[in-house]
C-alpha cells in the first residue's frame, strides 16, 4: 500500500498544486508497475474504492475541511486527479489484457502477410458470346439495332412466312427438331426448335413499318450429328435491312465493310449465286483466306477463299407475309436485303479453334484461354 493522505499545509494555489501533483505522481508510478489483472484490481480498490479508496479519503479529509473560499479550487483539482486515475486504470486494464500478458490473444489475431492471398477467379466472356458481340458491334456502328425472338417457334414463322411452303424441298435442308404431340394443330401453329434466326425478321416486320435495320443474334437447333464442324446447337447472327430503294450494291458494300471490320482491312469479299427461299437473288459470300492471304493453304483447301455467309435481296413473297400485318411492306415501294452467318464458324476462324465441340464442353483449360 502507498502512504496515507497527508494533511494539507495550506489552501493557496501553490500548496494545492503541489499536493495534487504529488498524488498524481504516486498514481502514475503505481499504474506503471501493474503487470496482471489482480494488480490492476488492487490499484482500482486503492484509488477508487468507495470506502477506503485514496480519492475518497482526499474528498473526505481535504474537501470537507477546506474553508468555503478554497472549495472551488480544491474541487477542480480533485476532478482532474480523478479523471487521471480513471484513465490510468483503463489503459492498465487494456495493456494487461491485450499487451504483454495477452500474447495468445494477439497471436490468434495475427495475420501472416507472407501467405499467398485468396485467389479470385476472373470471369470472362465465352468465345461464342465474344464473337457474337463483335459482330453485333460492327453492325451497331452502321445504325442497326438488335432483335431477339423465341427459340421455340411456330412452323409459320420458322418456315412458311420465310417462303418455305409446306412440302417445299428446301425444308429438308434444315433437319428440324419438332415438339412432340402437335399433330392435331394446323401445320402453321405446330411448335419446333427454330432452325435459323430468320423468323425474327418476320416478327420484327410485323411489329414495325419500314425502315428496318436489325441484327438478330441467337441460338438455333438442327438435328445434325455432331462432328468437328457441326453441332445440333449453334449460333447465328442474322441481319435485315428494309427501306425505299435498297439495292444489291448496298448489300455488297455493307457485307464487305463488315468482313473487313471483323477480319482486317486486307480481307477481300466475293459473291456467288446461291439459293435461299427467303431471298431473291441469293448469294454466298466468300472472303479471301485470312490464314494465307489468298495464296492457298490447307485451311482454304488451296483455293485462297473461305465461304462464310449467305445473303440476298428479300423475296417479295416474304414482304407479302409481312404486309398482312404491316401494309407498308409493299414490295413495289420498298426493298431490302438479309444475311446470316454462323457465329461458331467465325469464332473458330478468329480464335484458331479446330473442334466446334470445344465451345460446349465446359472445359476450363479451353475457356481459360479467353480470359
Ligand atoms: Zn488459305
Amino acid at each position: 500500500m502507498s502512504e496515507g493522505i497527508p494533511d494539507l499545509p495550506a489552501y493557496d494555489d501553490a500548496a494545492l498544486d503541489k499536493a495534487f501533483a504529488t498524488l498524481e505522481a504516486q498514481a502514475r508510478e503505481a499504474a506503471a508497475a501493474l503487470n496482471d489483472e489482480t494488480a490492476v484490481e488492487a490499484f482500482r480498490l486503492e484509488w477508487l474504492g468507495r470506502k477506503q479508496g485514496r480519492l475518497n479519503e482526499v474528498s473526505g479529509r481535504w474537501l470537507k475541511a477546506a474553508p468555503p473560499e478554497a472549495k472551488k479550487a480544491l474541487g477542480l483539482r480533485f476532478n482532474t486527479l480523478k479523471a487521471v486515475v480513471e484513465q490510468l486504470l483503463e489503459s492498465a486494464l487494456g495493456s494487461v489484457q491485450y499487451g504483454s500478458g495477452g500474447d495468445a490473444a494477439l497471436k490468434a489475431e495475427a495475420i501472416d502477410i507472407t501467405l499467398p492471398g485468396t485467389r479470385r477467379l476472373t470471369g470472362a466472356e465465352h468465345p461464342i458470346t465474344r464473337a457474337m458481340n463483335e459482330i453485333v458491334t460492327v453492325f451497331a456502328a452502321l445504325g442497326y439495332s438488335v432483335g431477339v425472338g423465341p427459340e421455340v417457334e411456330t412452323d409459320f414463322y420458322n418456315f412458311e412466312s420465310m417462303n418455305f411452303p409446306p412440302g417445299h424441298p428446301a425444308r429438308d435442308t434444315q433437319d428440324t427438331l419438332v415438339v412432340a404431340n402437335q399433330e392435331r394443330r394446323p401445320l402453321r401453329d405446330r411448335l419446333l426448335l427454330r432452325t435459323h434466326t430468320s423468323p425474327v425478321q418476320m416478327r420484327t416486320m410485323e411489329l414495325q413499318p419500314p425502315p428496318v435495320r436489325i441484327v438478330i443474334p441467337g441460338k438455333v437447333h438442327r438435328n445434325d450429328a455432331a462432328d468437328a464442324t457441326h453441332s445440333p446447337i449453334f449460333h447465328q447472327v442474322e441481319g435485315l435491312c428494309v427501306d425505299a430503294s435498297i439495292t444489291f450494291s448496298d448489300l455488297k458494300g455493307t457485307l464487305d465493310h463488315a468482313m473487313k471490320a471483323l477480319f482486317g482491312s486486307a480481307v477481300k469479299t466475293r459473291f456467288f449465286p446461291s439459293f435461299f427461299p427467303f431471298t431473291e437473288p441469293s448469294a454466298d459470300v466468300q472472303i479471301s483466306c485470312i490464314f494465307c492471304g489468298g495464296k492457298g493453304c490447307r485451311k482454304c483447301k488451296q483455293s485462297g477463299w473461305i465461304e462464310l455467309l449467305g445473303c440476298g435481296m428479300v423475296d417479295p413473297a416474304v414482304f407479302a407475309f409481312a404486309a398482312e400485318k404491316q401494309p407498308a411492306y409493299d414490295s413495289k415501294k420498298i426493298s431490302g436485303f438479309a444475311f446470316g452467318m454462323g457465329v461458331e464458324r467465325i469464332a473458330m476462324m478468329k480464335y484458331g479453334i479446330s473442334e466446334i465441340g470445344s465451345f460446349y464442353a465446359g472445359d476450363m483449360r479451353f475457356l481459360g484461354q479467353f480470359v
